[in-house]
């Protein structure tokens, strides 16, 4: 390195930065064991003082984390001042490979200074080194004392360890309001934090890597008064609401004790009070979280003798370990499968459908978990559960307002419910041939059609995909209260099948339909919200124009809003649950009036055998989100912001592939803040502040769009070679793309992986490219021009025929689903058509209407480009002929396309 060269490290934009916090320390260590071998290779007095000043970074980061400590970096600089390189590199290794492996959680070898001496130092208890599998976390403190004292507040919290605890924790301090709310953003091993009062406040707001919560924290009201401790725990309820809070305080405790805040704590103790007390509270609080009633009880069920007399041949094994046929299953499963299974609801086995024991208790935990006021497992996927709410909350003649793009289940739970679907239509990517997400102005403008033609009354939902499957993310707050500004009752589903996890990233959070129902809530029981609508009322005046009420951001009237949401969410996509494991979430004021056909509805799609092994990895996955939800989620955000780096900078990958970008996925007009790019450095603080609040629509980061279509691949080949010559698998593609998904299970590797395939599929192009093959040449050529620009339209929702239309002459959308449906059954009002045909041509001039009977649904891109009784026009079979894709459910080629003949006789009711 020459002089005047600086130490700096190229550094991570700041959105990225505040979406997975704690990947910092991972940045910082790296950067420090990049010039640790720079310093061992050169000896450079210039890499020294970098290294130097690295370190000091790194110190300003370490203190918030019990391991390494300060006495194994006390030794790292020595190595440094000492000049012996060798020994630093070494030691900086070790302490960044435990870091990164967290062996510090399970071995206390990981805590000694030196690499032979294994005399433990920070006086771990015997019990981490003979126990190795008892969980670990973290405690951090918040004191009002000198740092001088921490040495010994620290001493006593290790001193009051006891070896039959059934968790062990490391004591972390820090001495103020900003450290405080910093250490719990960075260290993901904290479990629970005490609060001292005394504590001095520090503004929040002058730490960049906090103001990013101001949307959700109000920190001007954190300062030095006797409130402090109030205002701290609830911004750090705020940011990690899976944390338990203590507080400890000389004033009157009883008093406090009182007052509504103290809510935020599970216990609040005098000062001076014993700390055993603390100590046992502590590991008391992540005993509740760790509990799994559902799961814990199915292991007591499976080691006892149990005779069977109910249907189910599998539990307990017996038809399986004696057969000659099929033992082989029982070896590859292991016994506890089959001691786990069982057809009673007695033993303690509780009841899905009518809970009264563990399974209750487990619900109620994840809805606690999970933000919600009710929660319902569901072993049948969301699907099932998309269904069971659609059901439970609307009547036949009921209009759902809903995204054309949506999972299957929601048309299907409207043709069950006999409600009337109002299809709109999310903003169309035709250069990657997918739809994005519905734009808010759409949903407005259909409330007020409806509103028009005297329908509003009858509009009971608006049904949404948060994130959809390309990881389009709703501003789900605004949504609710401008829709609820029109319509005070409207009920909520959010379909959030891909998006459970958000749950544990405060960023996130705020976007998803928990976070918002929570947000709004808090909100509408302001007095400035009143004000607002008050204000409202003064500037729009009692009746508002259309036009001007699609251009105002609406708020709505407090004292007439229902809140009503409800979200349904793949456990098993995002979480640690089995296959099929899915939730209902659900908060909404008046779900006393509904709670018996929301009962009614489990009854109509759950199985009455739900599956056990689901239901306890239901609740396994919320305990571990609870424990370690917070850092897993923050490593997946890092994966895949990572990955969208690599590839895009990438001088080879990047000739021909490239992961989309919020600018790519997300027209302007729906990104007010301008945010581009999570990795763009050049990203300002306002502007990425702006977009996670704003925006109307926000990027998934975990959701990866990979274009590979300069490559010459469609998706679907793509997907295949993938998958056939890498091991790599994914299942979304669109015509000139696949899905990439990082979760909570991917680590660095993954993309060390990733990258080697696509520079070895990037380089195998360029070869072939330099060997100037001409047949390759002009075939690439052709492909990618048909992959990339010769893209057809993606055809809109036309519109119901009108026969299945209440007021064909009216301009709502809404149409009977159901009746089309069920006309579909009678063979003889049927007809098929080839697509090919001169027929279809002749009736699109000049009729009788083409009528679809039944769904089509090709696979990509996975929406129905038509529904039982919607118009078939142009655009559509267009879009048909030029679709090459073999997976088109609804759609037999040899017969053609399958359409309702026109009857005479029209149905009116
Ligand atoms: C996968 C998915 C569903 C269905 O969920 P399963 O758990 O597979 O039944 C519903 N909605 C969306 C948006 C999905 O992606």
């Amino acid at each position: 390195m020459t002089s005047g060269t600086s130490c700096d490290q190229p550094s991570r934009s700041l959105i990225s930065t505040s979406l997975a916090t704690p990947a910092l320390r991972a940045d910082r260590w790296l950067s420090v064991l990049d010039l640790a071998r720079k310093w061992s290779g050169t000896n450079s007095a210039d890499i020294k003082s970098c290294l130097s000043s690295s370190l000091n970074k790194l110190d300003d980061l370490e203190r918030f984390f019990a391991y390494p400590g300060s006495q194994l970096l006390e030794r790292l600089r020595t190595c440094l001042t000492d000049d012996d390189n060798k020994a630093f590199l070494r030691l900086a290794q070790r302490i960044s490979t435990t870091i990164i492996s967290r062996k510090y959680h399970r071995d206390a070898s990981a805590w000694t200074t030196d690499d032979h001496d294994d005399e433990p130092l920070n006086r771990l208890p015997q019990a981490i080194t003979h126990l190795k599998n008892i969980p670990y976390f973290e405690v951090l403190s918040v004191v009002p004392h000198a740092p001088s004292r921490w040495p010994v507040i620290q001493e006593e919290a290790r001193g009051v360890r006891r070896p039959e605890d059934d968790f062990i924790y490391q004591p972390v301090i820090v001495g103020n309001a900003q450290d405080a709310l910093t250490a719990i953003l960075l260290n993901p091993d904290l479990g629970a934090v005490v609060l001292y009062e005394g504590f001095s406040a520090q503004s929040p707001a002058d730490n960049p890597l906090l103001a990013v919560f101001q949307s959700i924290i109000d920190f001007t009201t954190i300062g030095d008064d006797e409130t402090l401790v109030l205002q701290v725990a609830q911004a750090i309820k705020k940011i990690r609401p899976e944390l338990d809070l203590y507080l400890l305080s000389d004033r009157n405790i009883e008093a406090l004790a009182g007052k509504p805040e103290s809510r935020f704590f599970n216990r609040i103790f005098y000062q001076m009070e014993e700390p055993l007390e603390l100590h046992l509270s502590i590991l008391e609080g992540i005993r509740n979280r760790y509990r799994t009633p559902f799961f814990d009880n199915l292991k007591r069920y499976a080691q006892r003798p149990i005779a069977t007399f109910h249907a189910l041949p599998i539990a307990r094994g017996k038809s399986v370990f004696t057969s000659n046929w099929i033992s082989d299953m029982g070896e590859f499963y292991g016994p506890n499968l089959f001691l786990a299974e069982s057809s009673a609801t007695t033993g303690g086995l509780d009841s899905l459908l009518e809970p009264t024991g563990n399974i209750k208790d487990a619900q109620a935990m994840a809805a606690q978990a999970f933000g919600a006021d009710h929660a319902f497992f569901v072993t049948n996927g969301t699907s099932t559960s998309n269904k069971m709410v659609l059901q439970a909350l609307l009547a036949p003649g009921d209009i759902v307002i809903l995204d054309r793009n949506c999972h299957k289940s929601h048309h299907y739970g409207c043709v069950l419910a006999g409600a009337l679907p109002y299809y709109v239509e999310a903003f169309p990517l035709v250069e990657y041939s997918m739809y994005g997400g519905v734009p808010l102005s759409t949903i407005k403008q259909a409330l007020l059609t409806l509103k028009a033609q005297g329908d509003l009354e009858r509009v009971k939902m608006v049904d949404l995909t948060n994130c959809t499957f390309d990881g389009h993310v709703y501003d789900t707050r605004r949504v609710m209260e401008e829709c609820l500004a029109i319509k005070p009752d409207l009920i909520f589903l959010w379909d959030e099948a891909w998006f459970g996890f958000a749950h544990w990233s405060p960023l996130l959070r705020q976007r998803t339909a928990m976070g918002a129902a929570a947000a709004l809530t808090e909100a509408l029981a302001q007095p400035a919200a009143q004000k607002a609508w008050d204000e409202q009322v003064g500037i729009l005046g009692q009746n508002p124009d259309d036009a001007t009420l699609l251009n105002t951001r609406l708020v709505p009237d407090p004292r007439a809003v229902r809140l009503r949401v409800y979200q349904t969410n793949s456990v098993h996509k995002s979480m640690s649950a089995l296959r099929q494991g899915s939730i209902v979430l659900v908060k909404d004021v008046d779900f006393e009036h509904v709670e018996s056909q929301f009962h009614e509805a489990v009854f109509t799609h759950a199985s009455t055998s739900p599956n056990l092994q689901i239901i306890a990895s239901l609740d396994v996955a919320r305990r571990q989100m609870q424990l370690e939800g917070y850092g897993l989620v923050s490593n997946a955000l890092q994966i895949a912001l990572e990955i969208r780096k690599q590839v895009n900078n990438h001088p080879l990958i990047s000739k021909y592939f490239r992961v989309l970008n919020s600018a790519e996925m997300i027209p302007e007009a729906y990104r007010k803040s301008g945010m581009a790019d999570y990795n763009d450095p050049s990203t300002s603080w306002d502007k990425a502040l702006q977009s996670i609040k704003d925006d109307e629509f926000l990027l998934d980061p975990t959701r990866m769009t990979l274009s590979c279509g300069a490559a010459g691949f469609d998706g679907t080949t793509f997907k295949n070679i993938l998958a056939d010559k890498f091991n790599i698998q994914l299942n979304k593609t669109s015509r000139n793309s696949v899905l990439l998904q990082s979760n909570i299970n991917n680590t660095r590797s993954d993309i060390a992986l990733l990258i080697r395939v696509l520079v070895d599929i990037a380089t195998d192009i360029d070869k072939k490219i330099l060997d100037n093959d001409e047949i390759y040449l002009k075939s690439l050529e052709n492909r990618v021009h048909q992959l990339v620009d010769d893209l057809p339209e993606l055809p809109n929702f036309s519109r119901f025929d009108d026969r299945y239309r209440e007021q064909p002459s009216a301009k709502t959308l809404h149409g009977d689903i159901r009746r089309a449906f069920y006309d579909a059954y009678k063979e003889s009002e049927c007809e098929y058509v080839a697509l090919d045909s001169a027929e279809i041509d002749q009736r699109l001039q000049s009729g009788p209407t083409l009528v679809s009977a039944n769904f089509v649904i090709p696979y990509p891109p996975g929406f129905p480009i038509m529904v039982p009784g919607q118009v078939i026009t142009q655009a559509i079979v267009d879009f048909m002929r030029k679709l090459d894709v073999k997976e088109i459910h609804g759609f037999n080629k040899a017969l053609g396309l399958k359409l309702l003949k026109r009857t005479e006789k029209k149905e009116n009711s």
